[in-house]
């Protein structure tokens, strides 16, 4: 599509109007990245005004890479009773929590595998052992399909399982095991839980007044119409129940992946780019687009705040899953801050529901804000 094509949808976009699908597609199909961009940051600067772009300080920890689905693109799970299955003390996760909160962090994204025998109970020990250690930490856990998993274990609907949990102290939940949320992809790629089965677990969530995020990992054999549909639906919930805090879209991952074998085809830098500026521009309804530095690398983790990303991520002191696929990359609070700074915005510190935080200590933050890029002594990862 030529450029005088798109240019009266972004405009109309501009102008306060809502992206059809039908244009959402057709700037999926365009090649003009940087008019998208161009646009998406527009959005970006009237829904984000101020100069601010966000990170966190937290970590993953996965409690158990036991799972009894298959998912090809997946590289981190064991099929239950294989020799290198874990699952995780709670003394460990103590652990973890004790050295992330040490580094100034304030909560802690937990996901695990989909252990086949982990009722209701489990996560709700997990949840109140870890509420009464540390009442201000936030548990932002698991994720629909290990809602699922425990629905089908325990026979609860998914409204009761979040209710309970949200009672054992879960804080929020992340949006992972979206992946692409249309069945004609997901069913060729895994055997978890149901486009329908996601949307529902979130539409449970937020009714019971749970924050979750929702998220996208693109480039597993989806085609633009797949991705069309997956923006749409997640506007479609938002409208209905406004629970998303924020969108976080990504490109597959394949070292180490059964999927990453057999695909020909994956996403570029452009189409990451041009993605995350779409989402910007689609859903009108969501406050926060979050950069993947993590997938991406730093440097286009860096350049996506300019494509309509307000938030820069995690500084995640410990990740496993996507890691075991390939990503590489790894940053530390003064290298994010820094990455915010050269890309013209103040960094800011949040927690889990995007709500600014101000230590009053922070020699890793007043270092890096007089720090040129040599002098931090974090790799710049490609
Ligand atoms: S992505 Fe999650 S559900 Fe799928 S195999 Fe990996 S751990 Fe299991």
């Amino acid at each position: 599509m030529s450029n005088t094509d798109i240019q009266p949808i972004l405009e109309r976009v501009l102008g306060g109007e809502r992206m059809t699908v039908e244009e959402c597609a057709a700037l999926l199909a365009s090649h003009d990245v940087a008019r998208i961009g161009v646009a998406a940051d527009e959005v970006r600067r009237r829904k984000h005004p101020s100069d601010a772009v966000t990170y966190i300080i937290d970590r993953n920890v996965n409690y158990t890479n036991v799972c009894n689905v298959v998912c090809t693109f997946c590289a981190f799970y064991r099929r239950p009773g294989k020799p290198d299955t874990y699952v995780q003390t709670i003394e460990q996760i103590c652990e973890r929590i004790d050295e992330t909160i040490a580094l100034g962090g304030t909560g802690v994204l937990m996901q695990g595998g989909l252990h086949p025998d982990f009722g209701i109970e489990w996560y709700e020990d997990l949840l109140r052992t870890l509420h009464a250690r540390y009442p201000d930490f936030q548990l932002h856990c698991f994720s629909p399909p290990e809602i699922h998993n425990i629905h089908l274990i325990s026979g609860l609907t998914y409204e009761e399982i979040m209710r309970r949990l949200k009672e054992a102290g879960l804080y929020s939940m992340p949006g992972g095991g979206g992946e692409i949320l249309d069945d004609e992809v997901r069913k060729r790629v895994s055997t978890k839980c149901t486009t329908d089965e996601w949307l529902d677990v979130m539409r449970a969530t937020h009714k019971v007044g749970l924050r979750s995020t929702a998220t996208m990992m693109f480039g597993i054999g989806d085609r633009l119409e797949h991705r069309v549909r997956h923006l749409r639906r997640v506007r479609d919930l938002q409208d209905e129940t406004g629970g998303f805090t924020a969108f976080i879209p990504w490109t597959f991952q394949r070292e180490n992946t059964a999927l990453g074998r057999r695909i020909k085809e994956e996403p570029t830098g452009m189409d990451y780019l041009k993605m995350l500026s779409i989402s910007r521009l689609f859903l009108d309804n969501v406050e926060h687009i979050q950069s993947s530095w993590l997938t991406q690398g730093l440097r286009l983790g860096q350049v996506a705040l300019r494509f309509g990303a307000d938030d820069m991520g995690s500084v995640m002191i410990e990740e496993n899953v996507v890691s075991a696929a390939g990503a590489h990359n790894t940053a530390d609070e003064q290298m994010l801050r820094y990455l915010i700074r050269e890309a013209g915005f103040r960094p800011q510190q949040r927690d889990i529901l995007y709500r600014h935080v101000n230590r009053e200590e922070s020699a890793a933050r007043d270092a890096s804000d007089s720090a040129t890029l040599r002098e931090l002594t974090v790799a710049f990862a490609d």
